[in-house]
């Protein structure tokens, strides 16, 4: 290499060092499912950056100066998109507003870039109302333990539980039926969810059995056909019977039958029964389920709700190691989670599917 030749690389290297080491803007990727718009910029390099949210408006303002080889392309969602040199900035301008804007960045670690990454949403979320209903009430203790411990109690407990779990999400609302002990109305739990406009309800029991062994949860959705034989006789029975004169309760499977009567129309008992699904893929990992634990009570529908219902019977409180958990608080906030889980889920799917 002669001096001259020397001399041109060293300016070459002197004066485009500063590129050749500071950060690119390499690409920016746009993405979306039903329910976040996702804007992606690849860099050649990690670094950090701040940013400011107005309304229609994103800023990012990085920490050192970034090259922008090529022009931004915008996606539609975008009024204009550019950078600005002076002040290391990148400027979203939306076309409407954006919703809960989510902006990370995500290191290059063993990737070809660094990613900064813009997650949002041009549709404000409506929340999701869940109605918990936590069986009986007042003069209606509902099944007795082997513990002495009633039904009405641990209903209540559980559902005020599963209220607080839900509500660590922003994407709930959750109203309870009953918030003490009182007796109500299965029209008036019914009513409840009717006039909120609830998305899905859920009502908590705890089962009691003769056979003292059967231990387990099961979920109960409505169904035209009873899933057995001893189901079907019941449902002819209730059905004869006028079920809000009062409150049985001497068998067990009356109060399936009268929570159930007033829940569904044909059409939401598929969701309802995608609903139990869900809930059975989190409980069948680190919980007792019933054999069959999906089950039908086959009446006649009274009246029609278009909310996906399910009833959960979380226990039998007639076996010694259900009550045991029943009552404590640790299995409380397990299936509360749980549940929580497979709401989220479930509505996910829905989302999926109707878009
Ligand atoms: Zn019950």
């Amino acid at each position: 290499m002669n001096f001259l030749s020397f001399i041109i690389i060293y300016f070459l290297i002197f004066f485009y060092s500063s590129e050749l080491f500071s950060t690119e803007i390499k690409n920016i990727r746009y993405g979306s499912n039903a329910e976040v718009q996702r804007i992606v910029f690849d860099l050649t390099e990690d670094l950090t950056f701040k940013n400011q949210v107005s309304k229609k408006k994103i800023e990012i303002i990085f920490d050192k100066k970034v090259t922008v080889k090529s022009k931004l392309k915008k996606n539609s969602d975008l009024e204009s998109i550019k950078y600005e040199g002076k002040t290391n900035t990148i400027l979203l301008n939306f076309n409407t507003e954006v919703f809960s804007p989510n902006i990370y960045f995500l290191k290059k670690k063993n990737h070809k870039f660094s990613r900064l990454v813009i997650d949002y949403s041009i549709n404000q979320k409506k929340k999701k109302i869940i109605i918990i209903d936590p069986g009986h009430g007042g003069k209606d203790s509902g099944a007795v333990g082997v513990n002495k411990t009633f039904e009405k109690n641990i209903t209540l407990k559980v559902g005020i539980l599963l209220k607080k779990e839900f509500k660590k999400n922003n994407d709930f609302e959750v109203i309870l039926t009953r918030k003490k002990d009182i007796y109500l109305q299965l029209r008036e739990r019914t009513k409840i969810a009717k006039d909120s406009n609830a998305d899905i309800f859920i009502s908590l029991h705890a089962d009691s059995n003769r056979n003292r062994r059967t231990r387990g949860i099961s979920l109960y959705t409505l169904s035209e056909r009873a899933s057995d034989k001893e189901a079907e006789a019941l449902a002819k029975r209730e059905n004869s019977s006028d079920f809000l004169a009062n409150v049985d309760l001497s068998s067990e499977s009356s109060e399936v039958t009268n929570i159930l009567i007033d829940l569904t129309k044909r059409e939401t008992l598929n969701q309802s029964s995608h609903l139990v699904n869900f809930l059975i893929k989190e409980f069948k990992d680190d919980m007792n389920l019933l054999k069959r634990a999906h089950r039908f009570a086959g009446f006649t529908v009274l009246k029609s709700l278009d909310i996906p219902s399910v009833l959960i019977e979380m226990g039998y409180l007639s076996n010694k190691d259900d009550a045991k958990l029943l009552i404590s608080s640790g299995y409380q906030k397990k299936i509360s989670e749980n549940i929580v889980k497979a709401v989220k889920n479930y509505f996910n799917w829905v989302n999926k599917n109707n878009k």
